[in-house]
């Protein structure tokens, strides 16, 4: 049974939620990553504001032209550009990959990025955000993904049912969530990875952007969002009595 929604403090309530959904969705093993960190990255790179399948076809189209990385690094940019089309802002995407590339290639010429294993979370975080076109949810994303390390990647969805519950203030930004969500969770990268698997899914699923599933929701007893709307109804029925 969840306790009342205004009974909790944040922190407890980010613990709840975490506890829910774990219930609805089932807790996922952080197994070994799918994909080599070069191309976790470079596919991240090209995700922002795109969906997966545009993202994909313009991350395999490049590969196909280009299959090794110094020959995406020294394509001409033009020609880069267009085989990256599908993909949201493909000319600053083209150049941010190949600077990327070549900030890589000095520190790894094989261009592995399991140099990061051995960095702490911190130096970690900073090398990574000193590529261009690098930002927190890329660098979490990358870091808690292929090196388990332990962050949270907060995007779109995870950012949106984080607000409407009240975990987070009506006013913290996207940038902030990482660090505030971070602090009321235990620093283990299979909840961290559980945390953030099952809010991207109820995001997309049920708390959606346009028309959140409130009546088929768990989250509902904790939710602010959803509290407001029941009690704005009660409100109504009032009135009309
Ligand atoms: S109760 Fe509604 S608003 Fe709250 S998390 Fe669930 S779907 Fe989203």
């Amino acid at each position: 049974m969840i306790p009342q929604n205004e009974q909790l403090s944040p922190a407890e309530k980010t613990w709840q939620t975490h506890e829910a959904l774990n219930q609805l969705y089932g807790v996922l093993d952080l197994r070994k990553p799918r994909r080599e960190p070069i191309h976790e990255l470079i596919s991240t790179m090209l995700s922002h504001r795109t969906t997966h399948a545009n993202e994909e076809t313009a991350y395999y189209r490049m590969r196909e032209l280009y299959p090794t990385w110094p020959e995406v690094m020294t394509a001409p940019v033009d020609e880069l550009t267009k085989v990256l089309e599908t993909a949201q802002y493909p000319g600053p995407k083209a150049i941010n990959i190949q600077k990327a590339l070549r900030l890589i290639q000095e520190k790894a010429p094989d261009f592995s990025l399991h140099f990061l294993e051995e960095m702490s979370v911190e130096e970690a975080m900073d090398w990574l955000m000193a590529l261009p076109g690098v930002g927190l949810k890329t660098a979490t994303l990358l870091l808690l993904f292929n090196f388990h390390k332990p962050v949270l990647p907060v995007d779109t969805h995870v950012f949106r049912v984080s607000q409407r519950v009240g975990l987070i203030g009506a006013k913290v930004t996207a940038e902030k969530a990482h660090t505030i969500l971070l602090d009321m969770l235990p620093k283990e990268a299979p909840v961290l990875f559980n945390f953030h698997k099952h809010l991207y899914w109820h995001g997309q699923r049920i708390c959606t952007w346009k028309g959140p599933k409130c009546q088929e929701c768990p989250l509902c007893a904790l939710c602010n969002y959803c509290q407001e709307v029941r009690q704005k109804g009660v409100d109504k029925q009032k009135k009309v009595i």
